[in-house]
């Protein structure tokens, strides 16, 4: 029997659509127990991330990472745009409170 694994864990995240969906939930009435642990481990990890409380940065730091964010100029070699942009994304999503939520997606 092949495990889907990796459509497993799309499936637990809701992820799956139309045959992919089905075909997890067949694999799962067909009793493979390595998927059926998988499905029932996840979805623990998930309910516990929930349960978590968010994480909220402070004032200071938002303000700190701004004004490294205002001080920073544009890189003269093009992969430093690139350096550049990944650095953004990870200070945006330090200050960004949905982003900085041990929850996970909230569908
Ligand atoms: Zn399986």
């Amino acid at each position: 029997m092949d495990c889907p694994i990796e459509d497993v864990t799309k499936y637990v995240d809701g992820a799956l659509t139309g045959a992919h969906r089905d075909g997890v939930e067949l694999h799962l009435r067909q009793g493979c127990l390595p998927c059926a642990a998988q499905v029932a481990e996840e979805r623990e990890i998930r309910s516990r991330l929930r349960s978590l409380p968010s994480v909220l940065p402070s004032p200071a730091l938002v303000r700190r990472v701004r004004a490294v964010l205002r001080s920073l100029t544009p890189p003269a070699e093009p992969w430093g745009v690139v350096v550049m942009a990944a650095l953004f994304g990870l200070l945006y999503a330090l200050v960004t409170p949905e982003l900085v939520s041990l929850r996970p997606g909230l569908h």
